[in-house]
């Protein structure tokens, strides 16, 4: 039977408190990236995040681009990064003339590798050339091996960009994501945990480093009323009206974060006859937002990635593969790449399913049925 009702991966969920906020913002006409909106949503962050110092900008990238900036990365530097991943952790290391240096993944957390990565480092160092930045994604919500990470970054001296898109809301040994290097960055598009239709954050615990964010985000305006400049700024602060509706969705982030797991526990534990079928989990240490739950599909399993997607997608349930990983991608293929075959593996097996918190017990029953009528045929 086909079922009417799309049932999406994860759209935007209003909670009613974002409407009262952007209405506030035009009883003010302060509709520009400056009010309180900003601070407040500013504020808050701080405050789920160990009250590290925020600029609220105009998207992720914005923020990662900035941070590269700020660690003056500069044309023909090395950059490491992440082969899995979305497109927009890696492309700012392009809009500065730098090269990328992708990672691949371990097998436990589908993130960075840390063997790999220190490879990559000691042929870079061999070569004359020390990388000038690591950027680390936490995928999907669940954190990397930080202490790994972090030892070896803290042995050869290079900074931190943590990419928290996926991931706001969790932790490694209770600690929030984004705190243990040098910056961290979130996303707030539409499809993100939560949203404000678009924007992003950049965060750390050096308030003078962000404050300059906030500087070169408006156009690097020096503080004179006939606008001096002394640097090339970028037009990437965030509008007063989305930061109204970053504010208000910061009410719903707990409920929100709880829904996410209680998405990904229902498909666990309904779905756990299936063998084929592996589940992504966190280990002792690790909390994850689980901004979508992911799926691993045996090796050698009669029912590969796409009939099962393409199969969803017939009864109206939107699935996605998981990242394309960038070493792999037409745009990075001179770029150099340390690889072990796991995230092309996990690309190939892979899939997301639907985490939207928009979903009720009845949905999430629809999606499971139609799995298990798939494998029982
Ligand atoms: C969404 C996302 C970004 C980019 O955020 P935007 O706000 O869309 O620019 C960066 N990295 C990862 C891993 C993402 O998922």
């Amino acid at each position: 039977m086909k079922n009417k009702k799309k049932i999406w991966l994860s759209s935007p969920n209003m909670g009613g408190a974002e409407i009262k906020c952007v209405s506030d913002v035009f009883k003010s006409n302060w509709i520009a990236p400056v009010g309180q909106y900003i601070d407040k949503f500013e504020n808050g962050l701080s405050l789920v995040s160990n009250n590290y110092h925020f600029a609220a900008l105009s998207s992720g990238t914005a923020a990662i681009h900035l941070a590269l900036i700020l660690l003056n990365v500069k044309s023909g530097d090395n950059v490491l990064c992440s082969s899995f991943t979305f497109a927009a952790s890696a492309n700012p290391i392009k809009y500065l003339g730098a090269n990328p240096i992708f990672i691949d993944s371990e097998e436990q957390t589908w993130n960075m590798c840390p063997e790999l990565l220190e490879s990559a480092i000691i042929d870079s160092i061999e070569k004359g050339v020390v990388p000038k930045a690591i950027i680390l994604v936490h995928l999907y919500g669940m954190p990397a091996k930080i202490n790994e990470i972090i030892k070896i970054a803290d042995t050869y001296n290079i900074p931190i960009i943590e990419d928290v898109a996926e991931a706001l809301g969790s932790k490694y040994n209770g600690i929030p994501l984004g705190t243990f290097g040098k910056f961290g960055i979130y996303s707030f598009n539409g499809n993100k945990i939560i949203t404000a239709s678009t924007g992003g954050a950049l965060f750390s615990n050096d308030k003078k480093i962000i404050d300059k964010a906030k500087k070169l985000a408006t156009q690097a305006r020096e503080e004179a009323a006939h606008y001096e400049h002394i640097d090339i700024g970028y037009n990437y602060r965030l509008s007063n009206i989305c930061a109204a509706i970053g504010f208000g969705q910061l009410q719903y982030l707990t409920e929100r974060i709880n829904k996410k797991r209680y998405i990904f526990n229902f498909y666990k534990t309904s779905l756990s006859e299936i063998d084929d079928i592996i589940f992504l989990d966190e280990n002792d240490n690790l909390f994850s937002n689980f901004w979508l739950t992911t799926i691993l599909l045996k090796e050698g399993s009669i029912i590969d990635r796409e009939y099962l997607r393409l199969s969803l997608r017939k009864s109206n349930i939107e699935t996605r593969p998981l990242w394309k990983p960038m070493h792999l991608q037409p745009v990075f293929k001179d770029s150099r790449s340390y690889v072990n075959g796991v995230s092309e593996d996990l690309f190939n097996r892979g899939l997301c399913l639907p985490s939207d918190t928009n979903m009720k017990d009845e949905d999430l029953n629809v999606v499971v049925n139609k799995i298990k009528e798939i494998y029982a045929t």
